[in-house]
């Protein structure tokens, strides 16, 4: 086994994991990004999650940080 993670999680976009409030939660997901990357991670939360008509993912701490710097850092440029 190469994950440490004990529960398989879903794959965004593959997998439609529902709860029995009929939500879905980033928690039942691995992160989009690390994913990408080949690496397992539990997701934490949805990113950008500011608005229903922008799609968001779930990313793990580490991606949200980081994400929300070149947000910030793009947003510096254009001032
Ligand atoms: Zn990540």
């Amino acid at each position: 086994m190469k994950s440490k993670l004990t529960k398989k999680l879903g794959i965004w976009g593959k997998d439609n994991i529902v709860r029995d409030d009929g939500k879905c939660y980033a928690e039942d997901y691995y992160c989009v990004r690390c994913y990408k990357n080949k690496i397992e991670i539990k997701a934490k939360s949805f990113w950008p999650a500011i608005d229903p008509d922008i799609p968001s993912y779930p990313y793990c701490n580490d991606c949200k940080v980081e994400l929300n710097l070149y947000i910030w850092e793009e947003m510096e440029k254009k001032k």
